[in-house]
């Protein structure tokens, strides 16, 4: 027999010990080898879009490795894809910005986690309206900061508002996130929503804004994008503008993601990223090039087969006894309460506590996997991620209502 010897066992360091695999992955790993197990199980649970990536932009990459763009590239995006980066902030947004306060990176999370890595002094605070996307949180830790979250209830549609915003608002805080549309919930903010937001932060001229703006695309009912850095201008010089080309392009393997903000802030990005991947993959930024600057007909027509898949989804589940669904503005997520089914026995007779026991009982006996709100920080809910087909989500939503009338 072997002993460890002392000194020698793996330790993770504080800051990893802290966060942990991130909650989405493990369910979605559990419920892909329950797969492998030969159990009908429909995974709900990722945030990516079902379709590949069109043509015209793998054809853009093939261009590139035949030419040999297969080199290091400028530290944090080459030229041209940052001028790409420009022309779609003119186009889309009316926003300007000098190639210098540009930043391109492995996917918007690495752009989230350069800026917070080039921000963040231990024991900053960063505002995450809840429900947030769980990697803000980790990134912030990460980075030593401290995530307060901020609960913005159904009741102002998953929105967090100015009182709210004026009430979290210390000395520490650094960065105010917003993510619209949201994931988990959907949620998405006008203009006029957001113009009181804007209000209190020129009052509090040390706070940060960070706009995660990735679901930019996926919007529907004829809402109009709306993003901080252009409703006030006067916050446009502490405005991270982040966005990428995973969701609206179906190109999530391909990591590439952007930010626009003040140039000090940009430089201090390209320091970490200078450290950590050197550069986002030049085949990859071809790619995004032909993405951001091609036709963009691709983006309405899949707007319209998620919408189309949203309508389903939230019918079905506020059709189902105990559960109820808020219609999201965008995104390709719904975020539905499950109150309604707490308190109640499975035929097992397991007692449902909370949002993660429901769930479990989803997975366990009916073969669905979603992710639980308090994953989000927003409890007692569930996220379903409808970026999958429509024959899958008629099965699980039949599956989700059997589970609800099958309760005791
Ligand atoms: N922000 C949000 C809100 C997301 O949901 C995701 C992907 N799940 C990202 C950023 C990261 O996207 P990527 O790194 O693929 O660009």
């Amino acid at each position: 027999m072997t002993s460890a010897v002392p000194g020698t066992a793996f330790e993770p360091a504080q800051r990893v010990r802290a966060i942990g695999v991130s909650e989405i992955l493990r369910i979605t790993d559990h419920a892909n080898a329950l797969k492998r197990a030969g159990r009908p199980v429909i995974v709900l649970g990722a945030g990516e879009p079902d379709f590949d990536t069109p043509e015209p932009i793998r054809a853009a990459a093939a261009r590139a490795m035949e030419r040999g763009d297969t080199r290091y590239t400028v530290l944090d995006g080459s030229p041209a894809m940052k001028a790409a980066v420009q022309l779609k902030f003119r186009r889309d947004n009316a926003l300007d910005f000098a190639l210098d306060e540009i930043s391109v990176g492995a996917g918007a999370k690495q752009v989230i986690f350069n800026a917070l890595m080039a921000s963040l002094n231990p024991g900053d605070e960063v505002i995450l309206p809840a429900p947030y996307w769980t990697s803000y949180a980790d990134i912030v830790q990460i980075c030593g900061g401290v995530p307060v979250s901020v609960p913005c209830g159904e009741a102002n549609g998953f929105r967090l508002d100015a009182a709210q915003l004026e009430a979290a608002i210390t000395p520490r805080t650094r960065w105010l996130f917003l993510n619209s549309p949201s994931n988990p919930s959907g949620a998405a903010y006008s203009a006029a929503q957001l113009a009181p937001l804007c209000e209190v932060l020129l009052r509090h001229p040390s706070v940060w804004v960070l706009a995660d703006d990735i679901y930019e695309h996926i919007l529907y009912d004829g809402h109009a994008f709306a993003t901080p850095a252009a409703v006030e201008p006067r916050l446009r010089e502490r405005t991270l503008t982040v966005n990428g080309v995973s969701k609206a392009y179906a190109m999530t393997g391909w990591r590439v993601g952007y930010g626009a903000g003040p140039r000090a802030l940009i430089e201090a990005m390209a320091v970490v990223q200078s450290q950590s991947t050197s550069c986002p993959s030049s085949v990859s930024q071809a790619a995004a090039i032909e993405a951001l600057t091609g036709p963009q007909h691709v983006v309405a027509e899949r707007r319209n087969d998620f919408q189309a898949r949203r309508d389903f989804v939230v019918a079905a589940l506020n059709r189902a006894p105990g559960l109820h669904c808020r219609v999201p503005e965008g995104a390709f997520y719904t975020f539905a309460s499950c109150a309604g089914v707490l308190g109640r026995r499975t035929r097992g007779g397991a007692l449902l506590q909370a949002d993660s026991d429901f769930c479990n009982y989803l997975l366990q006996d009916f073969e669905v996997a979603v992710v639980p709100g308090s994953v989000f920080g927003l409890a007692p809910y569930f996220r379903i991620s409808y970026a999958t087909s429509m024959a899958q989500l008629e099965e699980a939503c039949a599956r989700i209502a059997a589970a609800c009338e099958a309760l005791e």
